[in-house]
């Protein structure tokens, strides 16, 4: 049976996975969504004994369904390959009685590369089951990682150009030079002059636009999308949860069938959806506990209905979670408002407008599943030093958010269930933020490269070879525009001036 997708804001007639795929966002605006979350078919016992490769056909095959078994296979094997620094991929491990899911083991060291190893994959395929002859062009706003993670998937990928917007102060050194020294001939990286909302309204903006879509069309281009508003990134995310779940099966830590909770730090929402779609597949996942850093717009939206931009946008050590306005939070309100279009658009456009809105009591009631915690700068530094001393795990600061959600939620609800906590970066892509808050005083005077030194003292966790390339690597990118220049950098980009 074919699986479509539709837009969470439109009557438009629904598509194929592999339209969704290559459309990125509804015209609309609004974001494609299953028309229902398929159940695994495959028995837990049997997914146990699976490799990463073989879970993910399993998961993936029952979403895009428009894929044959030789493309999806054939896409799979090309993304989860020697990238990965470890063939478990996506491996586990237990510190101090809880899961860390480590989703840094690929090409950038964040767990973006999950998705955006495969994403290219699915991308050309799409583009030739539906006899696109436009060249395509990616188009993404990061707040640090999918940038680099994108740009090194669709690197001299042919058929594929991809262009990167940054919010120039607002990413870590490492992630920065980890851009700008991208290399291939069809990428471009610009850092805008405002944060991470501003980059993403502007490429939202870009992709709205009509008028230039026809231009593009004619000059043989046609956009996409790499964040995890396009389904692409979505689906391949819920692989893991399924993964872990198998593993901790396989690994006689939970019997089948035993609830596990899950904790992801969260930015855009995506990764936390992700594991919401494998509850929603039959995987015993108990709460999803959302953990957010000093931008705690989740947190207040789970404990109150209401979701409100209307504050400061505070800068933190753990940057991909800085984030404002989560694109995906639109999928999860679009299911728990009845599917309805109208009602999600309404809300979607208070947003846009006042800066928030509010749900019905209703609309809340089916929110059980979620919980909001939210962990200070201190709170965050301090959990990765404790960590650290007492079992010389060192983790990001992204992770370590989650860590302290965890904390927090474990203290407060009593709930000894067992937990998987996404690990999202490793923490040799924020090495100023880990060692300073291993040892301030020792630590700050220290050169970014210093600190790699340091870390892998410390940690004895080798050094990545992300990290190594970029010691070395001439600087390709050094283009920096204003917000409302946006536009104009993509035109020069693609030489239609
Ligand atoms: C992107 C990112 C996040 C946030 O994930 P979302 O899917 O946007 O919620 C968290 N940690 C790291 C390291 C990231 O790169």
């Amino acid at each position: 049976m074919e699986l479509l997708y539709r837009s969470t804001r439109g009557t438009g007639e629904p598509v194929t996975a592999s339209r969704a795929i290559l459309q990125g966002l509804a015209r609309d605006g609004g974001l494609f969504v299953p028309d229902e979350i398929p159940k695994l078919d495959c028995p837990m016992e049997k997914l146990s004994g699976m490799s990463y490769q073989e879970t993910a056909y399993e998961v993936m095959k029952l979403f895009l369904t428009d894929y044959t078994e030789e493309e999806l296979k054939d896409c799979i094997r090309r993304a989860y390959d020697e990238k990965f620094d470890t063939e478990a991929i996506a491996p586990l491990a237990k510190v101090d009685g809880v899961y860390y899911l480590e989703l840094f083991h690929g090409a950038t060291i964040a767990f973006k590369d999950m998705a955006l190893s495969i994403l290219p994959y699915l991308m050309t395929t799409a583009a030739k089951k539906n006899g696109v002859e436009n060249e395509i062009v990616i188009l993404t706003a990061t707040s640090g990682d999918t940038g680099k993670a994108a740009l090194a998937g669709f690197a001299d990928v042919p058929g594929t150009r991809i262009i990167v917007f940054y919010p120039k102060n607002g990413v870590s050194p490492i992630q920065e030079r980890q851009m700008v020294t991208q290399k291939g001939e069809n990428t471009f990286v610009v850092g805008i002059r405002g944060n991470f909302d501003d980059a993403q309204s502007g490429v939202k903006a870009i992709f709205g636009d009509r008028e230039l879509e026809k231009e593009l069309s004619q000059a043989g281009f046609q956009f996409s999308s790499a964040n995890s508003i396009n389904i692409g990134r979505l689906v391949p995310q819920i692989v893991y949860y399924v993964y872990a779940y198998a593993k901790l099966l396989e690994g006689g830590e939970i019997k089948d069938g035993e609830t596990v909770n899950v904790t992801v730090p969260t930015g855009n929402f995506g990764n936390i959806l992700a594991a919401y779609y494998a509850k929603l597949m039959g995987v015993p996942i108990g709460k999803l506990i959302c953990a957010s850093n000093d931008n705690k717009v989740l947190y207040d939206f789970f404990r109150t209905g209401a979701y409100d931009r209307n504050r400061p946008f505070i800068l933190t050590s753990s940057p991909s979670m800085d984030i404002l306005i989560s694109s995906n939070l639109e999928r999860l309100i679009y299911r728990i408002c009845g599917a309805d279009p109208k009602k999600d658009k309404e809300l979607m456009q208070a947003l846009a407008g006042e800066g928030r809105y509010e749900i019905t009591e209703e609309m809340r009631g089916q929110l059980q599943d979620f919980c909001g915690y939210y962990a200070s700068e201190q709170e965050a530094a301090d959990m990765i030093a404790k960590t650290w001393r007492s079992t010389g795990y060192v983790m990001d600061t992204h992770t370590a958010v989650a860590a302290c959600a965890h904390e927090k939620y474990a203290a407060d609800t009593e709930d000894g269930t067992k937990t998987v906590i996404a690990s999202t970066a490793s923490p040799y892509k924020f090495t100023r933020s880990v060692m300073e808050a291993i040892d301030r005083e020792r630590f700050s005077g220290m050169t970014d490269f210093e600190l790699v030194d340091e870390l892998y003292a410390v940690s004895g966790v080798d050094v990545p070879k992300a990290i190594e390339e970029i010691r070395i690597a001439p600087v390709r990118h050094n283009n920096v525009c204003e917000t409302a220049d946006m536009e104009n950098m993509v035109r020069r980009f693609l030489g239609m001036e």
